[in-house]
Parts: structure tokens; C-alpha cells; sequence
């Protein structure tokens, strides 16, 4: 059971813990909440694959936690951490994070015990594929029943493998291309996907520095120029807020990774410490960097802006006293435990929850989904069509998402002609829209 870091309680149990926190405020019966806090459906699969002379049985899950909106939508993680209780925690964030955007998904989310630096890319595409079978096989895929996207240790790679093995199981699903998010473009995934969640965590930090009052009872200057930032994983999410960050004027202090942490007040330079972790395998000894050997206490370095973007529960009752930072930004799902939100509560630190922060992931999921469904290129409509056919467009989409087309979409359909200009306007609108709601 995936535990919070020196707790007794699941990470599950935490997410249960904040949801009835949250749930005091509505007006539903018991029932009703019960029913909300509720996992629907759990998929627990051992299949084998041979590799190298050996066969190996590798466990993996699917977990879908809320059908009130068709599809299921979350993403698939590879690493030795998976186990039931982090993927059922996962899907329920899943389902919390696709409300709070107003994206019409029911949340899930998938998990695959293994740890990918053992593997060949020819193995990792095997258990890919597998993988994927045993979801068709038991109807955990499929573009009007849940779609997966990339998450920790996944990235389009593994979604192109998803997509391939989907369609040929599915010759005559018209739709087949719709069974996955964050694919390759050329596999009509869109362009912007990759860089969406961490934009979408520059973009809701941004927002939240624009405000005043806010600014001035933590000690600081309103805007993102200028604050010191730390940033934790250079995985996808972690790499693209840090590039956002540093392009809006932030001064990004430190990095921290699994094989340690650096430090330095005047700044490192992203690209400059991507290129060093590159060519000698780490980011320690970065020149003019302090090193910090345990990475945890990286996140404890003086800095305005703290960042964990890796893996859950690395802020927790044990190290959150001594966070320096005074605004936390979840970039990842569940960095922090419910008793070290309470305590940067208590001490009028601003947190930016998870659930609105990294929405910006499946925000642009949506767009790739809708696209897909739709069988139009987004880029050449606008050269094509005249405004009529432009509302007919709209109709369709209308009738497949089953509900009014937003503000957002009817943006999205009817300006042109590049893709990413699109994409990343629509991601803008709906993260400070849901901020300002
Ligand atoms: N894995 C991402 C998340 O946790 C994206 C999910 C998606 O696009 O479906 O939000």
C-alpha cells in the first residue's frame, strides 16, 4: 500500500481525508458523497512477457473512479511504486481535477509496476502492448469509455504503442484514434500536449501572483518576475513549468532530481543543467551549484516559489515546517499529505492545489479527443469553411459532448490557422477561468 511518507495513511486514505474535508461544504446526503468518494471499477492484471530468455509477470492496474461523465479519462504510469491504493488515488484526483476545469470526463488512471530503466525500448513496447490487450479485453479502453494519456514514466512513445495495438484489435472502430490522449501529431495527437500541464502550472502560479492581497500578506511583490523559484523532477511537467518560469523572468534557484539537488541563489540556467545532466548522468556538480546530496532537502532551500513536479506525499508532517518557500505550486498529483497542507494553512503559506494547477494536462487531452472524434485537422478549417459551416461544425461537437459548447471550444473551432496558437489560448482561458470561478 502506497503510504504517505512517514504516515500510517495511504495515499488513498488522504485524498479521502481532503474529499471529506471538502464534502462538509455541500449540501449532499451522506449517501450521495459516499457514492462520489467511491472507486466504480478496479482492473487488477498480472500478464506474462518474455524477456530475454525469462518470462516475467508483470502487475499493472486500471482503476476508474467516477463514470458520471463518459469517458474515464487519466493517464498511465510506469514505476515500482504502483499498487492499487496510489492508482485508486490517482483516478479519484483524476475525477476532481476534470470537474474543477469543467472538462466532461469521469476520472481513472492506470499503473504498470516496473522500473523502465530495466528495460529495452523493444521490451517496454511488449509490455505496452500487453498491457493495452489486457485493457480491451476486459473494455477498460475505448474512445466513449476511458481514454488513457501519458503520465509519470510514460510519454507519446507508449501512447503511439496504445493507439496501434487499439486499432487493430478494433478494425472497424471509426473512432479508434480517440482511445488514448498525448499522442505523437503525426498519430493525430496535438501540437502543444507535451508542454500543456507545466504551461498550465506557469499560467495558474501566474495568475495566483497577480494578486495583491495575496502578495503583500506573504512579504511579496505581485507578478512572477523576479520570485526565486524551486523546481522538483525535470521529468515532462517539471522540464516545461521550469522553462515557463524562467521565460517569465523567475529566477529558478534550484533543481532537484533523484540522484540529488542543486542550488544557486543567482540563478542556473534550465538548458545549461539539462545539457550537463546529459552528458555526465547527473545534475550534481553543475558548475557554480552548491550540491545537495539528499534531494529531499533540496525542497528546502530558500526560495518564493516552491514546485514539486515528481511523485506524491514528498511534503508531508515530517518536512513541511521547514519549507521555506512561501507559495507551493502542485504541479504533480498529491505532492503534499493533507498534515503538511494543514500545516502551510496554519502558517498562511499559499498552496495552489493539484487538482486546478496541473489541470492543464487533460485540458488539452479534451481538445485532442474532441479532434479526433471530429476527424478535422483544427489548423485547416479555417482556410476551408465559411463561417456557416463553422456553426455546423460546432453543432456536431455539440451533440457529441452532449452539452452547450463553451466559450473555449467555439474559440478553439473558429480561429486559425495555427494549431499550438489554439491549443495554448485555450488552455489560458480555461485555467484562469477556473482559478477566478
Ligand atoms: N496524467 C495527466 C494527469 O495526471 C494527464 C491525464 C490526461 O490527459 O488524461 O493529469
Amino acid at each position: 500500500m502506497s503510504q504517505h511518507s512517514n504516515t500510517t495513511q495511504s495515499f488513498f486514505q488522504g485524498v479521502g481525508r481532503n474529499f471529506d474535508k471538502a464534502a462538509k461544504f455541500t449540501k449532499f446526503s451522506s449517501g450521495i458523497l459516499e457514492q462520489i468518494k467511491a472507486c466504480n471499477s478496479i482492473l487488477r492484471v498480472r500478464f506474462p512477457v518474455k524477456i530475454g530468455d525469462n518470462v516475467e509477470v508483470i502487475e499493472a492496474y486500471r482503476v476508474q473512479h467516477s463514470h458520471h461523465k463518459l469517458p474515464c479519462k487519466g493517464g498511465i504510469r510506469f514505476s515500482m511504486e504502483v499498487d492499487q491504493d496510489e492508482v485508486m488515488a490517482l483516478a479519484s484526483l483524476m475525477t476532481y481535477k476534470c470537474a474543477i476545469v469543467n472538462v466532461p470526463f469521469g476520472g481513472a488512471k492506470g499503473g504498470v509496476k516496473i522500473d523502465t530503466k530495466k528495460y529495452t525500448e523493444y521490451e517496454l513496447e511488449k509490455i505496452t502492448r500487453r498491457y493495452t490487450t489486457e485493457l480491451v479485453k476486459k473494455n477498460f479502453i475505448g474512445p466513449g469509455t476511458d481514454v488513457p494519456a501519458p503520465d509519470y514514466g510514460t510519454s507519446a512513445r507508449e501512447m503511439s504503442w496504445i493507439v496501434d495495438t487499439y486499432t487493430t484489435l478494433n478494425p472497424n472502430d471509426i473512432n479508434a484514434q480517440a482511445c488514448v490522449t498525448g499522442k505523437p501529431v503525426s498519430q493525430g495527437g496535438v501540437r502543444g500536449r507535451t508542454e500543456a500541464t507545466g504551461l498550465g502550472v506557469f499560467f495558474g502560479v501566474r495568475e495566483a501572483c497577480k494578486n495583491e492581497e495575496d502578495m503583500q500578506r506573504l512579504g511579496l511583490t505581485t507578478g512572477v518576475e523576479g520570485k526565486k523559484v524551486i523546481v522538483q523532477g525535470l521529468g515532462n511537467v517539471g522540464y516545461h513549468a521550469a522553462k515557463y518560469f524562467e521565460e517569465g523572468g523567475s529566477i529558478l534557484v534550484g533543481l532537484i532530481e533523484y540522484e540529488g539537488a542543486i542550488y544557486n541563489e543567482s540563478g542556473l540556467d534550465l538548458e545549461e543543467v539539462v545539457a550537463h545532466r546529459k552528458s555526465t548522468g547527473s545534475i550534481l556538480n553543475f558548475p557554480g551549484a552548491t550540491n545537495i546530496e539528499d534531494p529531499s532537502k533540496g525542497l528546502e532551500y530558500p526560495c518564493d516559489i516552491l514546485i514539486p513536479a515528481a511523485l506524491e506525499s514528498v511534503i508531508n508532517g515530517f518536512n513541511a515546517d521547514r519549507i521555506q518557500a512561501q507559495i507551493i505550486g502542485e504541479a504533480a498529483n498529491g505532492p503534499l499529505t493533507p498534515d503538511a497542507d494543514e500545516i502551510f494553512n496554519r502558517k498562511g503559506k499559499l498552496v495552489i492545489p493539484d487538482i486546478y494547477l496541473n489541470a492543464g494536462g487533460v485540458t488539452v487531452s479534451y481538445f485532442e479527443w474532441l479532434k479526433n472524434l471530429s476527424h478535422v485537422r483544427y489548423g485547416r478549417l479555417e482556410k476551408r469553411f465559411s463561417e456557416n459551416m463553422f456553426a455546423e461544425i460546432l453543432n456536431i461537437i455539440e451533440s457529441m459532448t452532449n452539452q452547450k459548447v463553451s466559450k473555449l471550444e467555439r474559440k478553439i473551432i473558429l480561429r486559425g490557422p495555427d494549431e499550438v496558437d489554439l491549443v495554448y489560448s485555450g488552455l489560458e482561458d480555461t485555467m484562469i477561468g477556473s482559478y477566478q470561478e
